[in-house]
């Protein structure tokens, strides 16, 4: 039996003032609920953040990384640095970093590598987006990204992956995939998994939809025997909305 999960990614918003407003408002609405929930804050505010979780289930996670320990790599961040700030997720190749930032699938590898090597939970996001959609490229686009990831890493370390699902087309923009489209591409995700790490090992994986989740689709979403909860981007920064999702994952 898979665990829900349900992550925030908060992007790039909230100063750390309000980062500690927002996770104040989170925790009490969370509190006791049989959901792993996960806050990823941006850096300026983990350590904030951190603070106003001691003493709850509430993990903290980061939304990237570096793929070495250390070293001279200006205005980067290290997965010690993390693990100190007191996160033990760590989002990796979000859609936006990959647009934006020109992140592919090798570098996605060795900051995976690098984060298992660190016992950080790495939450690898993979999606296509809509040109390669309409295209009739989804298999090729999402399962290369995630053999991509998993380049060289022994299967034994890689069933600690925990993997998004986001088609690029729905996140932020309102358009959610149907439960039935997100599905048919978690099952194919699980079942490359299967391939690579054995089907036992594969059904213990969790994969999270992401893409304009809101408290009014979440739980058709959840539903789905592949879907193991979310990664929430835009609902993820009301407390309100927030809670809802991650009720819907009960
Ligand atoms: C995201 O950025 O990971 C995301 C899913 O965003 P949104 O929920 O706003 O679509």
């Amino acid at each position: 039996m898979r665990r829900p999960i349900v992550a925030g990614n908060w992007k790039m918003h909230k100063t750390a003032a309000e980062a500690v407003e927002l996770v104040e408002g989170i925790k009490p609405l969370v509190a006791g609920l049989d959901v792993e929930v996960v806050v990823c804050p941006p850096f300026t505010s983990l350590q904030a953040v951190r603070a106003i979780l001691a003493n709850s289930a509430i993990g903290l996670g980061a939304q990237n990384m570096h793929w070495e320990r250390q070293g001279a790599f200006t205005g980067e961040i290290s997965s010690d640095m993390l693990l100190a700030a007191g996160c033990s997720y760590v989002l990796l190749g979000h859609s936006e970093r990959r647009q934006f930032c020109g992140e592919d699938d090798s570098l996605v590898n060795r900051k995976l590598a690098c984060a298992l090597q660190a016992d950080l939970c790495p939450i690898v996001c993979v999606g296509e987006t809509l040109q390669e959609r309409e295209a009739g490229r989804i298999e090729e686009v999402v399962l290369g990204q995630v053999g991509g990831a998993l380049s060289g890493i022994e299967a034994s370390t890689a069933r600690a992956v925990l993997w998004a699902y986001e088609p690029v087309w729905a996140i932020g923009t309102g358009v959610t995939a149907t439960a039935e489209q997100a599905e048919e591409v978690h099952a194919m995700i699980r079942h490359f998994l299967a391939e690579h790490l054995g089907k036992a090992a594969a059904d213990e994986v969790r994969i999270q939809y992401g893409g304009s989740v809101k408290p009014e689709n979440a739980a058709e979403l959840f539903a789905q025997d592949n879907i193991d909860g979310g990664l929430i981007g835009g609902a993820a920064l009301d407390a309100g909305q927030f809670a809802a999702i991650v009720k819907a994952a009960l």
